[in-house]
């Protein structure tokens, strides 16, 4: 699932993986489970991040396939955070194929500019437990202090206009040639993320779903293999 900052990509990637049974998997989530267990790939991830560096692509795709190798992975995964650059994608296409684990559907979540500046830049958090302050449709809090904790609350201190849009420029700028690689793919579907979250989900879970299909057919007009309805619905 790809998506820039603000897109309600990581929310919308945990629903659907919670509700389909898959494994959500994010990279910060997957480094950080590595680094406790003590994985050699982890830690020499650690020690780049340590020195301010990018990690770099050989590691990452080694800390994702080591995760996806593992039998939890097997019925299917989400992933968020991955892949970043054309090298892993390629890499993450090998993984696929080798473990027979497809099709893989990507999804990318797009938002206008004006819209992500709004959300990311009136993001409000909580000064005690770093949660996010709950706002209303039209971006107002609901409640003056943290619905979480009762801290109070305050607008993040990288969340100013200027370092939104630059961020949303990197990203850009970085997420370009990945979906050029994907562009003319089937199963590559681009999804409104301007809508309310419960519309965002319905036109996701279509997409996905028919985009798995879509495959399915072709892989059974190539090989003559029916693909069953369970390994269709996979992402
Ligand atoms: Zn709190």
């Amino acid at each position: 699932m790809m998506g820039p900052p603000g897109a309600g990509k990581g929310t919308q990637a945990g629903r659907f993986a919670r509700e389909r049974g898959l494994l959500k998997i994010s990279t910060g989530d997957i480094l950080r489970e590595g680094i406790k267990a003590q994985l050699p790939v982890a830690l020499r991830a650690k020690e780049r991040m340590d020195r301010g560096e990018l990690v770099d692509d050989g590691t990452m795709v080694a800390i994702v396939r080591e995760r996806l190798l593992r039998p939890d992975a097997q019925r299917g995964f989400v992933l968020d955070g991955f892949p970043r650059t054309v090298e892993q994608a390629d890499a993450l296409d090998q993984i696929v194929a080798e473990r027979n684990n497809g099709p893989l559907v990507i999804v990318d979540v797009r938002v206008p500019e004006h819209e992500l500046v709004r959300r990311l830049a009136g993001r409000l958090i909580c000064v005690k437990c770093g949660a996010n302050a709950e706002l209303t449709k039209d971006g107002s809090p609901v409640a003056t202090v943290c619905g979480k904790c009762g801290g109070g609350l305050e607008q993040r201190a990288d969340d100013n206009e200027e370092v939104v849009r630059e961020r949303l420029e990197v990203y850009e700028r970085a997420t370009k040639p990945l979906v050029e690689f994907y562009r003319e793919r089937p199963t590559f579907r681009v999804v409104n993320g301007a809508q309310p979250q419960e519309r965002v989900a319905h036109e996701l879970d279509t997409v996905i779903d028919d985009a798995a299909l879509a495959s399915a057919r072709v892989e059974k007009a190539v090989t003559g293999k029916v693909a069953t309805p369970e390994k269709a619905a996979r992402t």
